[in-house]
């Protein structure tokens, strides 16, 4: 049976004479109906190139998009995007928003009103029918544009970014009732590609994450996500997946046992956490997030940066550990990764570092002995003294230094200075 969606050969071409440069280069891609495919991927991949592509509002250089088996031409009637921010009519109530979209459909007029009642309902909207988008909160206001595009009962739905402007709570809602519709098979949708920068909400919704990189554009990485919903974001399993997507888009240097060494007190080198703040790191990310190509000369840092040869040292490594740049015949390069945090608001790079420490073996170490810790508490004092069998006193104290205070940014672990004690982040911090 044909693919619902195929893409041959995609070949996207932008600028004119020395200017033109290839924007997505040779993308080869099916989906198939009862598909929830993510896309991701640094800024400028070109996945909203492929957007317009597949709905058929621009036309490839090279390639055919095959709709159902057949040569899409023109507009995809079957197709809607909704993007980051809905533009809905301010002179129009949230009932007839939704009523525009129906009457573009040809919906009679008797029709339309119980259907946009029923569309509104489905988002959660019931009740602020007769309510102006004035009145509506950013995130409600993202629903109504759920529901109108819902409205075409779209075959094809694709989102671009259609989460990333709404506060945490509203995405979080959002997110629950699209799945819930989508699961419940209660729309008529065969498929829905979902275009977005984070991570966690691409393995929390969907099944199957392409991962693009670019200049040119073009897939890199295409992996299945098989794990039952309703998904937990703390599960191991989840927790594995997001990782391995992480890495994907981290691109490795090194084997991944070489680069991260082995826990203190367990066999093989313990290496040390680079003696590195969250502002000096996030620095460097900005930075080389700013350079033509994401890249520079290693040696230029001491003067861009303003640090001496071993700070610059330290933040070139810790950059390389975490998987957000790449060193090379003394450059060093942003990896997609790097740039995603870099460019991403605080509440995600939060969740970015997170993945990427939990992964080290020292911070994993230290989670598990908080872990079995009485009431999950440790002594500073007691962490820096097992520490104190791997490296010497001064360093020791260093690498717990750092612990903490990347921990505490990954919210990952509490720390109480007043006890200097460390605590699970889920315990509740009582006074010793
Ligand atoms: P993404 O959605 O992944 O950020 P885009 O598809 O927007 O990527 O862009 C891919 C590349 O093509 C970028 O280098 C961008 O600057 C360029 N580009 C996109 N649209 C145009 C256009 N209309 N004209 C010229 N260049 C474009």
């Amino acid at each position: 049976m044909a693919h619902l969606l195929e893409l041959q050969g995609i070949t996207q071409k932008y600028g004119r004479g020395d200017r033109r440069f290839t924007a997505v280069d040779n993308v080869n891609l099916a989906i198939d109906e009862g598909e929830f495919v993510a896309l991701l991927g640094p800024s400028g991949c070109g996945k909203s190139t492929l957007l317009r592509i597949i709905t058929g509002l621009n036309q490839p250089a090279e390639g055919q998009v095959l709709y159902e088996g057949q040569p899409l031409r023109g507009v995809n009637p079957h197709a809607t995007i909704v993007f980051q921010t809905f533009a809905l009519f301010p002179w129009l109530t949230v009932q007839q928003n939704v009523e525009v979209a129906l009457k573009a459909r040809g919906i009679p007029p008797s029709l339309r009103t119980v259907r946009a009642i029923d569309l509104l309902d489905m988002v959660g909207l019931d009740g602020f029918e007769t309510a102006f988008p004035r009145e509506l909160s950013g995130g409600m206001r993202q629903k109504v544009g759920f529901a109108r595009a819902m409205a075409v009962e779209p075959e094809l739905l694709c989102l671009d970014e259609a989460f990333s402007a709404l506060d945490v709570l509203s995405a979080e809602s959002l997110r629950g009732e699209l799945l819930e519709l989508w699961m419940s098979g209660s729309i008529p949708t065969k498929a829905i590609l979902m275009v977005t920068h984070n991570i966690e909400e691409a393995v929390f919704m969907a099944d199957r994450v392409i991962v693009m990189d670019k200049q040119p554009g073009r897939i890199v990485a295409d992996r299945a996500i098989d794990l039952p919903h309703p998904r937990q974001r703390k599960d191991p399993r989840f927790l594995e997946v997001l990782d391995r997507v992480y890495a994907t888009l981290a691109g490795q240097t090194q084997p991944e046992h070489i680069e991260l060494g082995a826990a203190p007190g367990e066999a093989g080198v313990t290496r040390a956490l680079p003696f590195v703040s969250i502002g000096e790191l996030s620095g460097l990310l900005e930075f080389l997030d700013e350079m033509p190509n994401d890249r520079t000369d290693v040696y230029r840092l001491e003067q861009e940066l303003n640090l001496g040869t071993d700070p610059v040292l330290q933040l070139t490594e810790a950059a390389e550990l975490l998987g957000f740049a790449t060193i090379a015949k003394g450059d060093i390069t942003l990896t997609s990764l790097g740039e995603t945090f870099a460019e991403a608001s605080i509440l995600a790079r939060k969740e970015i570092f997170a993945t990427r420490i939990r992964r080290l073996p020292t911070i994993k170490w230290l989670l598990a002995m908080l872990k079995a810790a009485d009431k999950g508490r440790l002594d500073r004092d007691v962490v820096r003294l097992a520490l104190e069998l791997e490296f010497s006193p001064e360093d020791a104290a260093r690498q717990v230094e750092i612990a903490i205070q990347w921990g505490r940014y990954a919210e990952l672990l509490a720390y109480d200075d007043s006890t200097e004690t460390l605590y699970q982040e889920t315990a509740v911090s009582v006074p010793a």
